[in-house]
């Protein structure tokens, strides 16, 4: 079998042997020769120009340059002994340095002068130049490894460096791996696709990925690996929710009955904006269908998400079925749990809560109800996804801001029921439309885009701890005013030992500021126990309280109307979608709120923009398309763990347009043939399935 050949264990590389096929493993994950294969090198040195020494710009980058070492001396004592040579072309000068292999160094520079002058350009003492630059004779040109222009630069690590394995080595293995294998790398697109996309194929990607002949090969390799990358992820998404729609039978959830129409005609403590009747609306028609519904609802921060669920969790008991309500945290579900109840308090419906720390006894009964159909709505944690949950007749869940788990464990809710449960799924974290299709590729989407009328906008301001005085006057003012006060402390030490230390000189301070018995002061953090956290919490929901200190736990969900600003200590270490949620905390009632963002008084560049970004506007797209920007895909919220973003070489800001494309044509190629049984799309179909046999749900769809 050819194709084995890949999954030779790497330890059989010449060169490789067991010890180094350890720690090949161990850093880099790198098992066979195709994991080899596909370690690509994040950088290549660049050897096919000359650049001038006064179009450095950057650090970082690998250049050389042509010219003449006008003088060298040797200065400084033992350690610090360094050759330092002034090295000058037509545009200008540079110092190179070298630390070892002085007088080596010596002995040429006095036979030589002019030479080609290799390195990374960094800045020191503001003036530019190369630590240890490679010194090559113009005649001969080449002392590096490879007879190559460009050659790869690979992600090593100290522990495998210390074995050998430096990028150097790294690139070593691929020279002596690539010839061996490249003949049974196998094509993953149609004749078709490669033709109109004018791209390279696979082999000849992965060769010029690691060994590109000149700069216009190397993108086009780029390109091609992207592309696959991306274009299979959707592919994959397309598929699951191709399959979905036409295969997975749904309830049939289409009377709207006796629960709904009362509590909206007699309970509802508001009028519905119209976002939300159109949300409502779209998903009773998604659950009218017969289909099974999978689905995310977008809305900003305060945008009234929760009785949009409500409403179409009546839809569902209507049509005589359970439903579930899912949060991450036990804060945030007790929260679901405490206001739903209160909305249907006059209503003839059972509403229950599990969570981790729901006691055994308790537990038991709960568990006994929900089998037979007692419950009518079950609100909680991750405890309702574990197996000893079952209900009578399950038929919705409902997830709030769930993209701290991904595709994996919504399919686990799936068979939580003979016919699958629909599933709406809640988020506050306005996605980039790119990364919405890549997290969410397989869901629809419902957005929530106005906020509830009468919400006056947040004004938010950035102060340095110098104006702090300031700052303790105007909460001073508005707790006069009888309005209350969110504190929020950042989670910034490696322990939480310290973080609690930290909290804790803040309520010092702050209690010294705003005695007893003028002012309370409510505190909750991660170490305290759930009932008194409840305590602490409820006391400020109620207006015991006018100040609430805390962690990041307050991030998502409360809701205190009353409570019109929010103080963040430390701004300048949250993410820019963490204040955001944080900033929704306030402005839920008639008030004018305001978000006060306390920072350092040193701030980086970066700090600044992000701070600065706060204060000018209130849109959380255009805040999650900043911090997009800012920090890449990776740091958004949770997306981390969800296992969607692991991406070798595409990237999802960089390589937005792609990702567009790839989404376009995997849904044509799918409306074309569905199944892909045409001839032509054998290789997609091939590699598609060897992707999907690693996903848990792909015994569900297959
Ligand atoms: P989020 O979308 O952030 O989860 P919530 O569902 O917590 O927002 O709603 C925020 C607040 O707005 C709640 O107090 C909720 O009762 C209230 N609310 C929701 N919809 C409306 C509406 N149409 N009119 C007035 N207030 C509303
Ligand atoms: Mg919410």
């Amino acid at each position: 079998m050819q194709v084995n050949l890949l999954m030779t264990p790497i330890e059989f590389l010449k060169g490789v042997g067991p010890k180094r096929a350890a720690v090949l493993k161990k850093e880099f994950s790198i098992e066979t020769y195709d994991d080899l294969l596909h370690y690509y090198p994040y950088r290549y040195v660049d050897k096919s120009k000359i650049y001038q020494i006064k179009e450095i710009q950057t650090e970082g980058a690998y250049m050389q340059f042509y010219g003449r070492v006008v003088r060298y001396e040797v200065v400084g004592q033992q350690r610090a002994k360094r050759l330092v040579a002034l090295f000058e072309d037509k545009s200008g000068v540079i110092e190179l340095v070298w630390f070892n292999g002085i007088r080596w160094i010596e002995q040429l520079l006095a036979e030589k002068r002019e030479f080609i002058v290799f390195g990374r350009p960094t800045l020191f003492n503001h003036k530019w130049n190369i630590t240890h630059p490679e010194l090559i004779d113009p005649k001969t040109q080449s002392e590096s490894p490879f007879p190559l222009k460009f050659y790869p630069l690979y992600n090593s690590s100290d522990k495998a460096k210390k074995s050998g394995m430096d990028s150097k080595a790294i690139a070593k293995l691929q020279l002596q791996l690539i010839p061996q294998v490249v003949d049974v790398v196998q094509e993953t697109l149609s004749q078709e696709m490669l033709q109109k996309n004018n791209f390279l194929t696979m082999k000849q990607a992965l060769v010029t990925i690691h060994f590109p002949e000149n700069l216009e090969m190397l993108n086009r390799a780029l390109l091609r690996l992207k592309f696959d990358e991306l274009f299979f992820t959707q592919l994959r998404l397309l598929k699951l929710k191709l399959v979905t729609t036409q295969r997975v039978k749904g309830h049939l959830i289409s009377k709207v009955g006796d629960y709904f129409n009362t509590f909206y005609h007699n309970y509802l403590p508001f009028e519905l904006t119209n976002a939300q009747k159109r949300v409502i609306k779209e998903i009773r028609a998604d659950m009218g269908s017969g289909r099974q519904m999978n689905r995310l609802l977008q809305g900003d921060v305060g945008s009234g998400k929760t009785i949009t669920a409500l409403f179409v969790m009546l839809l569902a008991l209507d049509n005589d079925l359970q439903t579930c309500l899912m949060a991450p945290t036990e804060i945030l579900a007790l929260q679901h749990y405490e206001s739903i109840r209160k909305f249907l308090k006059d209503m003839p419906l059972t509403v229950e809560f599990l969570s981790g720390s729901t006691r055994i006894a308790k537990r038991r009964v709960l568990l006994e109800k929900l089998k037979n159909g007692e419950i009518d709505i079950l609100i909680g944690t991750h405890a309702l996804i574990e197996d000893e949950v079952v209900f009578n007749n399950l038929g919705l869940v409902v997830i709030d801001e769930q993209h701290r788990f991904g595709v994996e464990q919504r399919a686990k809710l799936w068979r939580k029921n003979s016919i699958p449960p629909h599933i709406l799924v809640m988020t506050a974290t306005p996605i980039p439309r790119t990364l919405a299709m890549t997290l969410y590729g397989d869901l629809d989407i419902s957005v929530i885009n106005a906020l509830p009328k009468g919400r006056k906008p947040i004004i938010t301001r950035h102060f340095y701890d110098r104006d702090r005085l300031r700052v303790l006057d105007f909460m001073r003012n508005q707790i006069a005013e009888g309005r209350q006060v969110f504190v929020v402390y950042p989670l910034i030490k490696e322990s939480e030992k310290m973080d609690l230390l930290d909290l804790m000189a803040g309520y010092d301070a702050m209690a010294l500021e705003f005695p007893l018995p003028e002012y309370a002061i409510s505190m909750v953090h991660g170490k305290m126990k759930v009932d008194e956290k409840e305590y602490e919490m409820q006391r400020f929901v109620k207006g015991e309280t006018c100040i609430m200190l805390s962690t990041t736990v307050i991030e998502v969900g409360i809701d205190v109307p009353n409570a019109t600003v929010m103080l963040v200590e430390n701004a300048e270490r949250f993410g820019l979608s963490q204040l955001h949620q944080l900033r929704g905390r306030v402005g839920r009632g008639g008030e004018q709120s305001y978000c006060i963002l306390m920072s350092g008084n040193k701030l980086t560049t970066e700090s600044k923009q992000r701070l600065s970004a706060m204060v000018n506007t209130n849109d959380g797209f255009e805040i999650a398309n900043i911090d997009l920007r800012l920090r890449g895909p990776g740091d958004i919220q949770g997306t981390r763990q969800s296992g969607m973003l692991d991406f070798k070489i595409a990237d999802l800001v960089k390589d937005e347009k792609i990702v567009s494309y790839t989404r376009r044509l995997a849904q044509e190629l799918l409306q074309t043939d569905p199944e892909l049984s045409q001839p032509q799309n054998l290789p997609i179909k091939k590699f598609l399935d060897q992707m999907l046999k690693e996903y848990v749900y792909y015994g569900m769809i297959s």
